[in-house]
């Protein structure tokens, strides 16, 4: 039986989106009165508005309407936003963050330029990273992924090393108080990895989603879980992770190690390419910055370039 979620007072229902699926969302409301198990509701809720969209974690207003139905009326002032754009399309990824949990894992290899593009996306709205090394029983490989990651964690990154199929138990504590996502390659092992930490959730939210998002089998959104005193979304896997949005200072800032160098070059427009002067150069060639973090920026930079001119239609 499907117990209604009606409260006192206005009507409203505060909640928050546990799952987007483009033209519907997924919010989460407090039980009503009446429950008394301290389970929360799910509502399959549309925007008011045309244009609004939502990301998981959005914290909302919501009015029931109908059953398990119901209307966003207001969205709560974002704490932060994560997102991919390129020159055409933005993505939201989640709202609300404290924490980026970036997997990699012995095997497959993974892109290490992903990882610079995930900590300048999480640095750029000052939440906090972890990346998570996963199948560590993979022994053999584990030197080679440790060598692609010496450079993060030099800058001071934390790096966990673990086993999703040992049971993840190094990760917990990390979670803890946390409202956090999981962020990686497709075949790291993230699915894995919520499966140890939440199975009955996922399992029983799995059916929610299914049925909320009319019957049809999907893995390509996002979901969040509550876990631990705070909650944890599990993303699908991303490939490619565009930075459009983000303007040139804005980069280079998200790229810590290149604080005490900006703006100390001889010019004020130094592209810190073969001009004279160049701090960011010359702290690469001393060994200061890691030139490989150095290319990584680059690429970035000159993509981003590249997609303002495509959106502008150059
Ligand atoms: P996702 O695409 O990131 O969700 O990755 P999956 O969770 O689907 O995992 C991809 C593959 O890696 C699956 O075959 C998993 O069984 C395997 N895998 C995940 N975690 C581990 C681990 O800790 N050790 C080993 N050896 N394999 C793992
Ligand atoms: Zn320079």
């Amino acid at each position: 039986m499907t117990s209604s979620v009606r409260r006192p007072g206005d009507g409203r229902l505060d909640g928050v989106i546990t799952a987007a699926f483009g033209r519907h969302y997924e919010v989460e409301v407090p039980p009503s009165s009446g429950a008394g198990n301290g389970e929360t509701a799910a509502l399959k809720c549309y925007p008011r508005g045309k244009k609004s969209v939502f990301a998981c974690g959005d914290e909302v207003e919501v009015t029931q309407t109908a059953g398990d139905q119901g209307v966003i009326d207001q969205l709560r002032p974002r704490r932060n936003l994560l997102w991919r754009s390129d020159a055409f399309r933005e993505k939201l990824i989640a709202a609300n963050l404290t924490q980026v949990v970036i997997v990699v894992a012995t095997e497959p290899g993974f892109s290490d330029m992903l990882i610079s593009r995930c900590l300048a996306a999480a640095e750029s709205q000052q939440i906090k990273t972890l990346i998570v090394l996963n199948k560590a029983d993979l022994q053999e490989q584990l030197p080679t992924a440790r060598t692609l990651l010496a450079p993060f964690e030099r800058l001071g990154y934390p790096v966990l090393e673990l086993s999703a199929r040992q049971g993840a138990d190094a990760l917990r504590p990390k979670l803890a108080g946390e409202r956090s996502i999981l962020v990686g390659q497709s075949g790291m092992g993230k699915s894995t990895l919520t499966n140890a930490l939440i199975p009955a959730a996922r399992a029983a939210t799995r059916e929610i989603s299914e049925a909320l998002n009319s019957g049809k089998h999907t893995t390509t959104f996002a979901r969040l879980y509550p876990i631990y005193n705070g909650w944890l979304i599990d993303s699908p896997g991303l490939q490619a992770f565009g930075l459009a949005h983000l303007g040139a200072d804005e980069l280079a800032d998200s790229f810590i190690e290149f604080h005490p160098y900006l703006g100390q070059c001889r010019f004020r427009d130094c592209l810190h390419e073969a001009e004279p002067g160049c701090a960011l150069r010359a702290a690469i060639a001393a060994g200061a910055i890691d030139a490989r973090r150095f290319e990584h920026y680059r690429q970035i930079r000159d993509e981003i370039a590249v997609a303002k001119r495509q959106s502008q239609g150059w």
